[in-house]
């Protein structure tokens, strides 16, 4: 077998220079009960959030116990009719991906009619979003 992750991979999975451990706290709109809602900066749709699980390192959700996942699922709901209240989408995709942060999170993505792709998952081109934009989309989650 021909390797093809990274030679950190399993380091960066217990944890070693994780860059969400680092730091949760520049772009949170909300903290729930056991993460954070950060606003991504480099998006693929409008609105585009992460929801970032908060008390410790885990790569993924079957780490947790029942409890911590109970909770962090309810979180994400919050967040996903957040964004249907604000961005007014036409569909939302949740996302359990951490392939290059593997650190539990979910990317809450809403969909529009006018997307690139109906009906199948959206490319992971992601572009920054104008720094006008960002704040102003920030303000309207964070006032909602
Ligand atoms: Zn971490």
């Amino acid at each position: 077998m021909r390797r093809t992750w990274p030679d950190d991979w399993e380091s960066r999975k217990r944890g070693a220079g994780c860059r969400l451990c680092a730091d949760f706290t520049g772009h949170s709109f909300h903290s729930g009960r056991v993460s954070e809602a950060l606003l991504e900066r480099h998006a693929i749709a409008i609105g585009h959030v992460a929801v970032v699980f908060r008390p410790r390192h885990v790569a993924t959700f079957t780490e947790l116990a029942p409890d911590e996942l109970a909770n962090f699922w309810a979180d994400i709901q919050d967040v996903g009719r957040t964004i249907e209240h604000v961005f007014k989408p036409c569909h939302v995709n949740y996302l359990l991906l951490g392939n290059i942060v593997p650190h539990l999170h979910v990317h809450v993505v809403p969909r529009y009619l006018d997307d690139s792709a109906p009906e199948r998952p959206l490319p992971w081109n992601t572009s920054p979003v104008p720094e006008e934009m960002f704040t102003a989309q920030f303000q309207q989650l964070r006032n909602a």
